[in-house]
């Protein structure tokens, strides 16, 4: 069966319907439905522009990777080689794992031809002649909605060679992953995707000098290839005219956790966690001692006045301390022991880990998670959390990929957030181990 829609989806009113404005209706995953709503338009505009404009259309709208690291799409796109008689390969990064973010699985199972809509125009400028869109194993309903949308687009010509007599041959191709968070990386995706183990790869080089089969690759984020498409239909000025300076245009922000109206919202970057808690999720339902602002491998931050009126974007969260990441916002309530829920990230990354490297599988998966274990079920012992910050002073940018340095977010923000809590374990209590804990 279906899984329903986001418990709540809406949009700023005050702003052009774009990447949520079908989900959730009737049919939006149809082509017929899709065309009917000015479907494919934006890609028609791209190959009347041609490819060099595209890639500058993208680079003044000033949109930014939506994959969590916002890195600026338009510059990535200009990496690919030209003229280098190679096959070019666009992928996109469907592999939603970060805890806390659950937006592009709505945008494909709800909306997918946005999505294919958005790879055409990335393949068209950038060469490309093939699309894989790796989605996450578990996304089923959102995979069986891909390959169909897919198979509609082949069948009217949106697709294949020669793509509404363009002269321009693209297809798209859908690859389910095994439930494996490190497939997100984007070189182990690229290596799952080729059938190999999926361990990162070193970078550089990136993938726009050899990615997939060591051709030139680029890899966006779903939100990303969504996002392209409203930017070439309404045009550069138009997303630039959203957000902030640095930050452009509008984003899905996730909200999750004790509040009264979790789900998916769409609205500009710079919101502040004010607006979103409160005017859009309707408030905490208990009282909140700590918010995760991107999926849980950003920095914690305190809840306080300050934080609640901080806006949302790449600049002020890097300045409040952390980062915007996926926009997974997750509220933690004071009834949970902070100890215990970094214990139970750190886990997390303790099962995720690949094994590659040694400061990940011996520093995480061996001993982090184990101090966190012995912390959490009231076994502490003065010195531990010293402990653990020497042992995040060997992980934290010392490993192969992203992976360690993610769980390092938690660890460090919430001992530098609540030494309190961890110094009261130390002792083998857990402040706020109240009547919501379960065992993890
Ligand atoms: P990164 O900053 O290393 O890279 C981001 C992108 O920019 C990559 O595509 C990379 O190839 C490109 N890039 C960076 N520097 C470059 C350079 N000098 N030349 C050419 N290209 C360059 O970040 P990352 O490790 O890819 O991703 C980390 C982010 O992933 C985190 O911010 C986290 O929020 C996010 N994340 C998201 C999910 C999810 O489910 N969406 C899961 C885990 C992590």
């Amino acid at each position: 069966p279906a899984p329903a829609s986001p418990i709540v989806s809406a949009r700023d009113p005050r702003f052009t319907p774009t990447l949520y404005a079908h989900v959730g209706q009737e049919g939006s995953h149809t082509l017929s439905y899709y065309l009917g709503h000015g479907g494919y338009e934006a890609f028609k505009r791209a190959v009347a522009m041609g490819p060099d404009a595209v890639i500058d259309e993208v680079k003044k709208s000033g949109l930014r990777g939506r994959g969590g690291a916002g890195f600026a799409t338009g510059l990535k796109w200009s990496f690919m080689p030209l003229n280098d008689g190679r096959q070019h390969i666009v992928l996109c990064n469907a592999d939603e794992s970060e805890p806390g973010t659950f937006k592009d699985r709505y945008l494909m199972s709800e909306d997918p031809h946005q999505l294919i809509e958005g790879m055409l125009i990335g393949g068209l400028a950038m060469r490309a002649t093939k699309g894989y869109i790796y989605i996450r194993g578990e996304y089923v309903h959102a995979a069986e909605r891909l390959w169909a949308a897919i198979k509609e687009a082949r069948e009217a010509g949106f697709l294949g060679k020669n793509v509404l007599g363009s002269g321009f041959d693209f297809d798209l191709q859908v690859h389910r992953g095994a439930g494996a968070y490190i497939c997100g990386e984007e070189t182990a995706l690229m290596n799952s995707l080729e059938g190999l183990r999926a361990n990162p790869r070193l970078k550089p080089p990136f993938p726009a000098a050899a990615g997939l089969y060591g051709l030139p690759t680029t890899i966006n984020n779903v939100e990303t290839f969504c996002a392209c498409t409203h930017i070439l239909r309404y045009g550069a000025e138009w997303h630039a005219s959203m957000g902030t300076e640095k930050s452009k245009g509008m984003k899905l922000f996730q909200i999750s956790g004790p509040v009264r109206r979790p789900g998916v919202y769409e609205l500009p970057l710079g919101t502040t966690f004010r607006e979103l808690i409160y005017d859009w999720a309707g408030g905490p339902l208990e009282d909140i001692k700590a918010i995760i602002p991107g999926g849980i491998s950003c920095q914690l931050l305190k809840w306080s006045d300050q934080i609640l009126d901080t806006p949302m974007d790449y600049e002020a969260l890097v300045a409040a301390g952390s980062s915007l990441g996926t926009a997974g916002v997750t509220l933690i309530p004071s009834s949970l022991s902070i100890v215990q829920t970094t214990w139970n990230s750190v886990r997390f990354y303790a099962h995720e880990s690949c094994g590659k490297c040694t400061p990940c599988r011996e520093g995480i998966s061996g001993w982090m998670v184990k101090m966190y274990e012995k912390l959490g079920r009231g076994y502490g012992q003065p010195g531990d959390t010293q402990l653990i910050l020497d042992m995040a002073d060997n992980i934290g940018g010392r490993s192969f990929c992203a992976l360690a340095d993610a769980c390092m977010g938690p660890v460090l923000s919430s001992i530098k957030l609540f030494r309190e809590e961890y110094d009261a374990a130390e002792r083998g209590e857990l402040i706020g181990a109240g009547k919501r804990w379960r065992e993890v």
